[in-house]
């Protein structure tokens, strides 16, 4: 129980997806049931992703970016709600694979999607107006 209070801690609490803030909600036993036994669900009127507190390891990070995915096809108006399900999917699936397979890949586009890193770019590419 100690090992998932402890991974259970380190969950992200917030996460920024666009112009919205989806709050993180950990998910009991009878929350999830109340949910259809769902893993996880994505409440946009809310704002808040519910993820089942049991989960750990990959099946928590592809439970947590499947829903991430739900809330950027609502955010960004994807498309279609009919086809949502499949693309999110299989999309999440297809990057748990890529970020999970190249480490180096993930660190060097978290680094450079950083603000700093953003503005440094920005400044080499039309100079800092100086
Ligand atoms: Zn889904």
């Amino acid at each position: 129980m100690e090992v998932m209070d402890k991974w259970c801690n380190s969950f992200p609490t917030e996460i920024k997806v666009g112009y919205q803030r989806y709050r993180v909600h950990l998910m009991d036993e009878e929350e999830r049931r109340n949910c259809g036994d769902k893993l996880g669900s994505c409440d946009h009127v809310r704002s808040v992703i519910k993820i089942s507190n049991h989960l750990a390891g990959p099946e928590a990070v592809n439970t947590l970016l499947h829903e991430v995915m739900h809330a950027i096809w609502w955010v960004w108006s994807v498309g279609d709600e009919t086809e949502e399900e499949r693309g999110v999917t299989n999309i999440t699936n297809g990057m748990c694979c890529v970020i999970a397979d190249n480490p180096d890949f993930t660190t060097w586009m978290t680094r450079n999607l950083s603000p700093d890193k953003r503005a440094d770019a920005i400044n080499a590419l039309y100079g800092n107006g100086n």
